[in-house]
């Protein structure tokens, strides 16, 4: 087994909120367990920039609270070269650093993949992502939040719409994963939910609020996932516009606020258990280039080519729970 002493932390990709109780976390259990650890600016970027510095347990106080990542986070175009990792390996040496904890989403993680082979530095995932699309764990870090931060947000275009009798079609992030729209429109009461994991099928949404409008029900929440095959919900509200004009319908995008904000107290455990079991896999050597992931309540391991995109099955009984709770 390859003894590792020095390590390195970086976040890379989207933003999600928790990445810095993950950061602290790295950052903590390797100073706990002698280890210098390192924080590298920009994710790969950085790497390649050098923009690498030592980190202290105190350079982590006070940000187990705070949205977004003190590390910053960026995509990088040159690494996906070979000539691009082998500039950052270069840096690393600089600095003897032998072991890296990426936070991030599927394709940090194939970066990771493709830089551990070539140089032989271990790398671990953790996975970080507002979206919950990563194979391998039941809590990304970054989902709650978001989630939390949906359904507040949604709670309050509720009070406007009951208030003048509007149906309002939300938009949420998730591009391939729908998770944020089924959870939030289930927790906000919403009457329909559309996902990328679902057909929507335009006639049964005018079907339900044709339905709903003959029993005098006319505030409608329709919440949408941004990669809704329909196009999200300006399109879903054209559709409906169009068969329905005498509704008041309106659209609110949510936008980036998903993104931000400090982070719900799960998503600070499972950030926290997470960047903890990380160094420990950079220590024991047996999980080398695998993702950590909490699988049943338990620390799982999924090695780094198999953390890829994907959406867990939807269980269709929701949509039924959907329609019978919102009659
Ligand atoms: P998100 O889910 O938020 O998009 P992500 O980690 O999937 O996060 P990407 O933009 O796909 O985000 O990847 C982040 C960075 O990882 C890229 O900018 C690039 O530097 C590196 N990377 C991604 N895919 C690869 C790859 N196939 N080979 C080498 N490096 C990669």
């Amino acid at each position: 087994m390859k003894k590792v002493n020095n390590i390195a932390v970086l976040t890379s990709g989207g933003d999600a909120p928790g990445m810095n109780a993950a950061i602290r976390a790295v950052v903590r259990t390797g100073i706990y367990h002698q280890l210098n650890v390192y924080g590298v600016m920009y994710g790969y970027r950085g790497m390649l920039t050098g923009d690498i510095f030592p980190m202290e347990n105190q350079t982590v106080a006070n940000i187990i609270q705070r949205g977004g990542t003190i590390l910053k986070t960026a995509r990088c175009k040159e690494f996906y070269e070979y000539e691009g990792r082998k500039k950052a390996y270069e840096n690393l040496k600089k600095f003897g650093i032998d072991g890296i904890v990426v936070i991030g989403g599927d394709g940090s993680f194939k970066g990771a993949q493709k830089f551990s082979t070539e140089f032989d530095i271990p790398c671990i995932g953790l996975p970080g992502t507002i979206d919950k699309d990563i194979a391998g764990s039941d809590f990304t870090i970054g989902f709650d939040t978001a989630v939390n931060t949906a359904v507040e947000a949604i709670d309050k275009i509720r009070d406007t719409a009951d208030a003048h009798d509007r149906l309002f079609i939300i938009e949420v992030m998730g591009r391939d994963a729908g998770y944020i729209a089924l959870h939030s429109g289930i927790a906000t009461g919403a009457e329909n939910i559309l996902m990328p994991e679902r057909k929507t099928n335009i006639e049964d949404i005018i079907d339900d609020l044709q339905a709903n409008e003959r029993r005098q029900k006319l505030v409608n929440l329709i919440v949408v996932a941004e990669g809704d095959e329909f196009g999200g919900a300006n399109e879903v509200a054209k559709a409906v516009k169009e068969r329905l004009p005498h509704l008041d319908t309106r659209v609110c995008i949510l936008g980036h606020i998903q993104r931000g904000g400090s982070p719900t107290c799960l998503d600070r455990l499972v950030a926290s258990r997470m960047g903890y079991a990380a160094v420990m896999a950079l220590l024991d050597g047996e999980h080398h280039n695998n993702m950590i992931g909490i699988v049943n309540n338990q620390i799982e391991y999924t090695p780094l080519d198999h953390a890829v995109k994907a959406t867990q099955k939807i269980d269709p009984e929701w949509f039924k729970i959907v329609k019978i709770l919102a009659s």
